[in-house]
């Protein structure tokens, strides 16, 4: 058994091979020991967008080190903050008014979910339930995880977790299902928010609906005075074809999460877009309707400062064209598998595809995904299926021939579970 000090995360390390050691990435690559390039067509864990290491983001990062570090943000604030909150209100969508910086995917929904009761609390009407659509992910804190689907993620931590009003998925032709649901929930009057990932559910297995259901569920929350936080941790900058996927449904949320693509993916930096009425809800000559929150390390002028050079990026590059071809390449490439008894459930949003294999048994515990990822892994690829869901989520700047590649390598993946020998 291997003694290293490390602790990976999402690692069962009793069963795993030895990490591969990177010593360097480089536009959809990540550089092995031996100098060979993996192709990460995953965006390693879906933060990086242009590319790793974009030389406009890198100088930015380079730019502020010479001035900043961390700088305290509470009583003192900065250029870089400022500047970014402006540009970030100016780019989403109508209506979001504020922002909250923290540091990660998990810390932006957790800020969101009391954003919500802290808001109701501070206006005299407190409300004590969230709504969620089953299979959801949010991240991995106790608030967090309480949102998301439960299983085997979290059945230790389950006496700790706190109860939400769970929808169903929107499956195709019951999507009705889902919006009666919401309505008996909201009937409660108790609902503070509906918490959703926009258009894809991806750590629960990529699945998709279409944007007229979240446009539909917002309008139900309109109606009964609840909010819609849109956590577009995974689907923001562009991953669903659209800057955010909410844009997709002409929907407008209360409060918008996001974090991963804001800095390009690369340094740790998250954003929780807010509505007037929720800043102002917190505004009050009475100190305790204070937003009681904050992590050392909010709003990193150095992360700010690389973010500011991603949104300099999607006004200055064709973004929007490379995300455009990119979508359309994994539509072709997964026409490829229609029909193909091998695969199941073949969708797509925007640059993101992703596919079922069909094996008997394939949930996240079974062997399937460890043995398709170590099959990837031998051939260069970063693909890392969710049990028997094979994924890409590529960095924009993929080339044709390494989308080739990653198809190839999925078909022969699947001839060799179907032969029997993966
Ligand atoms: N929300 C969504 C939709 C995510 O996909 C993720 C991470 O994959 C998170 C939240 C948590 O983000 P982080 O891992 O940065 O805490």
């Amino acid at each position: 058994m291997r003694t290293s000090p490390v602790w990976h995360p999402f690692t069962q390390h009793a069963l795993e091979a030895p990490m591969k050691r990177v010593v360097g990435t480089e536009g959809a690559y990540l550089i092995d020991e031996d100098g060979a390039p993996i192709l990460d067509a995953i965006s390693s864990w879906w933060v990086i967008t242009h590319g790793h290491r974009h030389p406009a983001i890198m100088e930015a990062i380079r730019r502020a080190s010479e001035s900043y570090d961390q700088i305290i943000f509470a009583e003192y604030t900065h250029a870089p903050a400022e500047e970014l909150a402006d540009g970030l209100i100016g780019i989403a969508p109508t209506g979001l008014k504020h922002v909250f910086y923290s540091d990660s995917g998990s810390t932006a929904v957790e800020v969101a979910l009391k954003m919500a009761l802290g808001f109701f609390h501070n206006i005299g009407a407190p409300r004590s339930r969230i709504c969620v659509i089953e299979h959801g992910y949010h991240g991995d804190t106790i608030g967090t995880m309480s949102a998301g689907e439960r299983g085997v993620f979290n059945a230790a931590y389950e006496p700790l977790l706190f109860a939400v009003d769970r929808l169903p998925f929107p499956e195709a032709g019951r999507e009705q299902e889902t919006l009666d649901a919401f309505e008996a929930s909201c009937a409660s009057g108790q609902v503070a928010a509906l918490l959703v990932e926009p258009l894809v559910l991806g750590a629960g297995g990529m699945k998709i609906y279409p944007p007229a259901v979240l446009a539909e569920l917002k309008r139900i929350a309109e109606r009964h005075g609840s909010l819609l936080i849109a956590d577009e941790v995974m689907t923001g900058w562009g991953r669903t074809g659209r800057l955010f996927a909410c844009e997709q449904a002409g929907v407008a949320p209360d409060i918008l999460c996001t974090s991963k693509g804001l800095t390009g993916g690369a340094l740790p930096l998250a954003a929780t877009l807010c509505a007037a009425a929720i800043f102002e809800a917190h505004l009050s000559t009475d100190r305790r309707r204070t937003f009681f929150h904050s992590s050392s390390y909010t709003a990193n002028p150095i992360a700010c400062a690389a973010a500011l050079a991603n949104l300099e990026i999607w006004k200055t590059e064709p973004v929007r064209v490379r995300i455009e071809a990119l979508a359309a390449k994994q539509k072709t490439h997964l026409r490829r598998f229609e029909g193909d008894p091998r695969f199941c459930n073949i969708r797509q949003a925007g640059t993101v595809s992703a596919l079922d294999l069909a094996v008997p048994v394939g949930g996240y515990l079974s062997e399937v995904g460890p043995r398709l990822r170590g099959f990837f892994r031998e051939r260069k690829l970063l693909i890392r299926p969710l049990g028997n869901v094979i994924y890409l989520m590529p960095p924009y700047c993929v080339s044709d021939a390494d989308l080739d590649r990653a198809y190839d390598a999925i078909d022969e993946a699947a001839s060799a579970f179907a032969a029997g020998w993966l």
